[in-house]
């Protein structure tokens, strides 16, 4: 059985706002540009009465709440607040998945201080990240992440949901489809097309049926519905490399479209990178023939890297010197090795 915690920091860009701002506390206010084509970031809770959330247009939260508070964003400070809680999670277990600067999955089955409760580790760590940060943090734990992500959610802000193993199947029962971590407003309507409400209405059918209905996704519900979310705690810690690869519907012929699509998977590698906090040393390229033949090539830099452009000059220039000129490519990869999160192998062994 795992011990399994998501820790979700409440509000998390307009919270350190409030916090740095004393004069912004208890308004409603958003991180993100008040101009026509802006977009809401993060929105306060005192915000969100309003109706005002996250990713909505800034005209739109405007005419939810006229006197809402515009505040330009300050990601630097968001990334070291994000370090800080990070290095707090570290201290008692080395198994951290952060989903993004606010978020993390931390599997706590073993531990560092060697907790046998994952509740009071829990407790333990809000505890600490409000004394530290002064911000709050809101924990799910259970025995998956799934329902340590779903939990997490049910006494926000600055709550502490546990859903023990034996609650597990009552708990699924009554779940609302659209809680499903996984299941967007589109598929829930067509859940709900199939008169599949909750939990329970989901177990009625088989796995079968399930992936003729929704395919991929249908695989997903029908294990976690069945509390069998067998997903690892992928921790940065221990990887080693860091990468995205595509294979492209129709191979990619010209030297623009290539150098067009790599730049573009360099973003997509950066914007990645940029929510994990992960910086890297080597950037490796891949790319595949048509015929298949496959090459690989990489460069390393003397630090820890992750600015956009010089990603991007190098992946390029590295794909310049080894493509033969005229073949077309099924597939490219860009990742990043030699990562600022790996911890050396010799820490890694355990001490007699
Ligand atoms: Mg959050």
């Amino acid at each position: 059985m795992r011990k399994i915690i998501h820790i979700d920091m409440d509000a998390f860009f307009a919270s350190v706002e409030q916090r740095d701002h004393p004069q912004l506390k208890g308004k409603p206010i958003v991180v993100g540009g008040r101009g026509g084509r802006g977009v809401v970031a993060a929105a306060s809770y005192e915000a969100r009465q309003y109706g005002v959330r996250s990713a909505m247009p800034s005209r739109l939260a405007r005419q939810k709440c006229p006197h809402l508070i515009f505040v330009p964003h300050r990601f630097d400070v968001y990334k070291s607040v994000s370090q800080e809680i990070r290095s707090i999670f570290y201290e008692y277990t080395d198994l951290v998945e952060p989903l993004s600067l606010d978020e993390a999955y931390l599997d706590v089955t073993t531990n560092k201080p060697n907790h046998k409760s994952a509740i009071y580790i829990a407790q333990q760590i809000r505890k600490r990240i409000y004394a530290q940060t002064q911000l709050t943090a809101s924990a799910g734990v259970s025995i998956n992440k799934f329902l340590a992500k779903v939990a997490s959610d049910i006494n926000k802000p600055d709550g502490l949901k546990v859903i023990l193993p034996e609650e597990v199947d009552d708990f699924m029962k009554t779940l609302p489809i659209e809680k499903f971590f996984g299941v967007g407003k589109v598929t829930a309507q067509r859940l709900k097309a199939q008169n599949i409400h909750t939990g329970k209405d989901l177990q009625k059918y088989n796995l079968i049926e399930l992936v003729e209905l929704f395919g991929k996704l249908g695989k997903y519900l029908h294990e976690v519905i069945h509390g069998n979310d067998n997903r690892m705690v992928k921790s940065n810690r221990l990887r080693k490399s860091f990468s995205i690869e595509r294979t492209f519907d129709t191979n990619l012929e010209t030297k623009e479209s290539i150098l067009a699509k790599i730049q573009e998977l360099c973003l997509k590698l950066h914007r990645s990178m940029q929510d994990k906090g992960v910086k890297g040393k080597t950037v490796n390229l891949k790319f595949r023939y048509a015929d298949f033949t496959t090459y690989t090539r990489s460069k390393s830099f003397m630090d820890f890297m992750d600015d956009l452009t010089t990603l991007q000059d190098t992946a390029c220039q590295l794909f310049i010197n080894a493509w033969d000129d005229e073949s077309s490519l099924r597939l490219i990869g860009i990742g990043y090795s030699k990562l600022n999160t790996e911890i050396p192998e010799s820490q890694l062994q355990f001490p007699f």
